[in-house]
C-alpha cells in the first residue's frame, strides 16, 4: 500500500466527484482545484483541456446538485418493500437449492471419510499391502478435496438474505444521505456503481453515459413492475447482485 502524505491525502479527500463528473464540451474527467480568493480558497470542479468553454463549478454546489440528483432516484418506501421482499422471495428459493446440494456434498464427504477409515483397518489387519493401502487412500484423498472445494463453492453462494434486505433497502430508501455520510474512497466506489461511465454536469444538470440496472430499476418504477412480475425473475438475481456488491465494496 502506498502512504499518502497528509497534504496529499487530504487533498485528494476533498474532491469525491473528480474523474467522475464529466466534461460535456470534450468528453474528459473533471479535475479539483483550489482557487485563491482575496480572503478565501474556493474549491472548484474544472475541465482540464486547454481552451474548453466549460465554466468551473464550485465543489459545494457541485456536490448538492449530486445529492439532489441522487434523491431523484429514491422511491417510496412501498415500493422498495415491494421489490425487495420479491427478490427476497426469489434469493430464498435460490438459496434453498445450494443449501440443498451443500448439504448433500456434505453427506458424500463424511461417505468418504468412513471409507478411509475402513481401509486404515484393512492395513491393519494384513489385508491391503502398504503400497495398495497408500494408492486408495492418494484417490480417497483426491476425491474428498474436489468435494471440499465443491463444497465451498455452494457455501460461498449461501448468504445471510434478511441482512441484505435490510442493508439495501435503507440504501434505496437515503441513496442521497447514504452517499453523504461515506468517506470519499467509498462515495467513489458507491457512485461509481451507481453511473459506471461517470456523469456529465452541465448547466447545473446531470446527464448520464449510463447507470447502472439496479438504478435503471428504481428508477422507473412501470419498468421495475412488470420486470419482478415475470415468472423467473432473473432480475431480481442482477438486482440483489447489485446491492451484494455495493455491500462488499462499501
Ligand atoms: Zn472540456
Amino acid at each position: 500500500m502506498i502512504l499518502l502524505s497528509t497534504r496529499h491525502r487530504k487533498y485528494k479527500d476533498l474532491f469525491p466527484l473528480k474523474k467522475f463528473l464529466k466534461c460535456p464540451h470534450c468528453d474528459r474527467n473533471l479535475a479539483g482545484s483550489y482557487s485563491k480568493g482575496r480572503h478565501k480558497r474556493y474549491a472548484y470542479y474544472h475541465c482540464v483541456t486547454k481552451g474548453c468553454s466549460y465554466k468551473p463549478i464550485r465543489q459545494d454546489y457541485a456536490e448538492y446538485l449530486f445529492t439532489e440528483y441522487l434523491k431523484s432516484f429514491e422511491m417510496e418506501k412501498d415500493f422498495i418493500n415491494y421489490l425487495f421482499d420479491s427478490a427476497k422471495e426469489f434469493l430464498n428459493s435460490k438459496q434453498q437449492d445450494s443449501k440443498n446440494i451443500s448439504a448433500y456434498i456434505k453427506k458424500e464427504i463424511s461417505l468418504l471419510e468412513s471409507k478411509k477409515a475402513k481401509i486404515e483397518e484393512l492395513v491393519i489387519d494384513g489385508t491391503f499391502s502398504k503400497d495398495t493401502y497408500l494408492k486408495k487412500a492418494n484417490e480417497i484423498d483426491a476425491e474428498i478435496i474436489s468435494k471440499k472445494i465443491q463444497l465451498s463453492d455452494y457455501e460461498n453462494q449461501i448468504i445471510d438474505v434478511d441482512t441484505l434486505v435490510k442493508y439495501g433497502k435503507n440504501i434505496f430508501l437515503n441513496l442521497s444521505n447514504f452517499w453523504v455520510k461515506l468517506d470519499t474512497p467509498r462515495k467513489i466506489s458507491f457512485q461509481k456503481m451507481l453511473f459506471p461511465d461517470g456523469i456529465y454536469l452541465e448547466n447545473n444538470e446531470f446527464r448520464t453515459a449510463q447507470i447502472s440496472s439496479i438504478l435503471k430499476l428504481i428508477g422507473d418504477k412501470n419498468y421495475a413492475q412488470s420486470i419482478m412480475a415475470a415468472p423467473g425473475c432473473e432480475i431480481s438475481n442482477q438486482f440483489l447482485k447489485g446491492v451484494i456488491a455495493i455491500s462488499e465494496t462499501i
